[in-house]
């Protein structure tokens, strides 16, 4: 922990680049450092795969009680099933190597997004919170509380999905975690005053921990910044934050309260479950204040304003780029080009690190600043909300949508509205009639809307956001004209089941398409389906 990060970067980077892992887990390239481990892009030889390879930093393998935090860690988080949290696929123990293999984001991290762009949009704010909500929420009714919220540890992944890593520190609610009686742990910006003080510590302090995050994401400081961690932990028992409309007058009065009250100093006065946070959030983020950012008039609301539960894309900001990590090359994309530290916000072990100063200089981030927009999913349809936008946005390769319903359907399905999927405006949608079994349909099997092409394209792939759960779609594509009836779209390009609310991205091989057909087989409880936006991905 005293080791300069960069030392640590250093000595793995030129160790461990090509190693083979367990026989199986080729270490490419070093994606990130935080506090405790390295992160790697690796390739995993038996399924052919890339994967993010966790490897404990060298210098607290030798130490076992941090192995055996470790080694918790991966327990922990494999425990856990939840689309916003990373999930785990296997461990690695070999030759002093601790290793936590994982799902690999491509995107960013808040903490290098805030970095790069400075302070976000309040409705890509918002739509961040949700989503770590619904991970905490499962990890909290799974009994663990994650103690360490923070930035650095929000994963923003190019396809608009939003993950939450990093179980290093979490908790069993049964109190038979690895720490001191009366230790502090965590991150000094982000622990709530109870983690502080070294009480016994609960759900609400990861609630606590994203109100800090929200409230520096928006207001671009954390609330509580002294001349060291020991101070700027303290600052926290003994007064508020200063309130958030004196930082950004544009907010409203409604996300200021919400944020104050998951920062609040006791415990019962914060939200109780991180669910009733969500909802909170969900509730301002359909107010009209925050349903369309002010500060930037040329860019649309993002998704949230009308959904429940959606996905976010880490170019929504005030800026359109993201940066990623981890990203594959891709035509037309650039990726960054070395590791990035993400110890800036370390969280700490032990009490004995107090005093630590704070170490790094927001500049520091400044030279991984080296992305720019790249053709990928999330990024496509951020950019394909946004009126004017250009001709590199997928709407602009649709020409019209109407919608798909043979017999025994009627032949309609308000069909008026499909024209709302394509219209860049988020806050308009397109909803099935409403059915009583969301499966049957009435013995139809299923609702569609048909895609056209402006031309002939070669596409791979369809974004939908949807403010519903639990449909499931069939991709078929066709070259000529559309069928009337479903035989003749011949197989499914791509599916998906059970689909949560926000950004779904159907992938599929490049094939040459002139219409795309969207297959609800499935309905949302709600009996009807309901599509925000579509966009075409092309090659
Ligand atoms: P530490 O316990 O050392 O803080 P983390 O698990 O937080 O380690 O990972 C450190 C950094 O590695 C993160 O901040 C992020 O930049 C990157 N990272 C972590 N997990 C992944 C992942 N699954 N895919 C891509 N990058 C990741
Ligand atoms: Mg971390």
């Amino acid at each position: 922990m005293n080791q300069p990060e960069e030392q640590v970067t250093t000595n793995l980077t030129q160790d461990l680049r090509g190693h083979l892992l367990n026989g199986r887990y080729r270490l490419e390239r070093p994606i990130a450092s935080g506090g405790m481990a390295q992160v790697w892009e690796a390739l995993d030889q038996n399924l052919s795969r890339r994967v993010a390879v966790k490897i404990l930093h060298n210098h607290l393998a030798s130490d076992p009680s941090f192995v055996q935090r470790f080694r918790t860690e991966a327990l922990t988080a494999a425990r856990l099933s939840h689309p916003a949290i990373v999930s785990v696929y296997d461990t690695v123990s070999e030759n002093h190597l601790e290793a936590i293999v994982m799902e690999l984001v491509h995107g960013t991290t808040m903490r290098a997004e805030l970095d790069t762009h400075g302070p976000m949009k309040v409705p890509t704010a918002l739509a961040i919170g949700v989503q770590v909500c619904e991970a905490l929420s499962a990890a909290h009714q799974s009994g663990l509380v994650h103690r360490d919220i923070k930035p650095a540890n929000i994963l923003l992944s190019v396809d608009g999905r939003v993950l939450v890593t990093d179980f290093g520190i979490a908790k069993p609610s049964d109190g038979s975690d690895l720490t001191a009686a009366g230790s502090m742990i965590g991150t000094p910006k982000y622990l709530a005053p109870e983690q502080v003080v070294g009480k016994s510590v609960d759900s609400r302090a990861d609630l606590y921990a994203l109100g800090v995050v929200l409230y520096e994401a928006i207001a671009g400081v954390p609330p509580f910044l002294a001349e060291n961690d020991t101070a700027t932990a303290l600052a926290r028992l003994h007064h508020d934050a200063e309130p958030l409309r004196d930082l950004r007058p544009d907010v409203s009065p409604g996300v200021e309260a919400l944020i104050a009250q998951a920062m609040r100093r006791n415990p019962d006065e914060r939200f109780t479950t991180a669910a009733a946070l969500r909802n909170a959030l969900v509730g301002v983020a359909t107010e009209p204040d925050n349903a369309s950012p002010r500060r930037s008039p040329s860019l649309s609301p993002p998704a949230l304003s009308t959904s429940t539960n959606t996905r976010v894309d880490a170019s929504d900001t005030a800026h359109p780029t993201g940066t990623p990590i981890a990203a594959e090359p891709h035509p037309g994309a650039q990726v960054v080009a070395g590791p990035v530290d993400a110890s800036k916000d370390d969280t700490f072990m032990d009490a004995a690190y107090m005093d630590e100063p704070e170490v790094t200089p927001r500049r520091r981030f400044r030279w991984l600043v080296v992305a720019v927009v790249f053709v990928l999913v999330g990024a496509i349809a951020a950019l394909a909300l946004r009126p004017n936008a250009g001709p590199s946005t997928d709407s602009s390769l649709i020409s019209t949508v109407s919608v798909f319903d043979p017999p025994p359907g009627d032949g309609t399905e308000h069909d008026q509205e499909a024209e709302r999927v394509v219209d860049g405006d988020p806050t308009t949608m397109w909803s099935s009639e409403t059915y009583r079994d969301p499966v049957g349909l009435g013995g139809k099997g299923g609702v569609g809307l048909v895609v056209s092409l402006e031309n002939s394209q070669d596409v791979k792939g369809i974004n939908l956001n949807s403010p519903e759960s639990g449909w499931s779609v069939q991709v078929y594509t066709v070259q000529g004209s559309a069928p009337s009836d479903l035989e003749s779209w011949g197989s499914a390009v791509s599916s998906i089941t059970d689909a949560s609310s926000g950004l779904t991205a159907l992938r599929f091989d490049p094939l040459i398409a002139d219409h795309v057909l969207l297959w609800f087989t499935r309905l949302p409880e709600s009996g009807a389906m309901k599509v925000l936006e579509v966009t075409v991905i092309a090659q």
